[in-house]
This record gives C-alpha cells, sequence and structure tokens, in this order.
C-alpha cells in the first residue's frame, strides 16, 4: 500500500478548508519490523492517535483488524453526505425540528 494521504502543511488550528480545526497528519515509513504508520492529531489540541497499515490490516487506535472489517465499520460513518462547504451544524439543526 502506498502513502495515500496527500501531504498537508499541518498548521495548527487551520479552519480555513472545513470550517473546523484540520486534523493534522503526519506519515512515518515502517523500518524492519516496524510497520509504516499514520499518525493523526487533532486540529486543536494535542490528542493523537496512530494508525498501522499493511496489505492485510490495519491497527487504528491500538485497534486491530482485517481492511474488510474495518471498511464494514467505518465506510458508513464516512460516507455521510453533507452540502459541500456547508459542515452540518447538529445542535443547530436538532433546533430546527423541534
Ligand atoms: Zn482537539
Amino acid at each position: 500500500m502506498k502513502q495515500q494521504i496527500p501531504n498537508r502543511t499541518n498548521r495548527f488550528y487551520d479552519t480555513s478548508r472545513f470550517g473546523q480545526p484540520q486534523i493534522r497528519v503526519y506519515h512515518k515509513k515502517g523500518k524492519g519490523k516496524m510497520m509504516p504508520r499514520y499518525l493523526l492529531k487533532c486540529g486543536c489540541c494535542e490528542q493523537k492517535f496512530e494508525i498501522y497499515y499493511a496489505e492485510d490490516g490495519l491497527e487504528i487506535g491500538g485497534v486491530n483488524g482485517a481492511i474488510e472489517d474495518w471498511r464494514e465499520i467505518l465506510l458508513p460513518l464516512l460516507m455521510i453526505r453533507q452540502p459541500v462547504g456547508k459542515p452540518v451544524d447538529v445542535k443547530k439543526k436538532k433546533k430546527e425540528t423541534k
């Protein structure tokens, strides 16, 4: 698997693209037995977790799973649609439906 996440500038609290702080993404190549990984850091604080990846599996935040397994879990969440350029304000939406 090649590195597929586009390079980012990783500025702290960068809201220019998504209207909320952009996740900071760092990549590290594998060495010997160490799998390559991505380090994802919150855009607004020092919260972070790692994704180790291989041909046959991913370890996300310390949880191991087959690629297919992760696909079943993450894809429905990632496919949630919202109008382009208009981040959905969950709190506001709830108020409107009442
Ligand atoms: Zn944060």
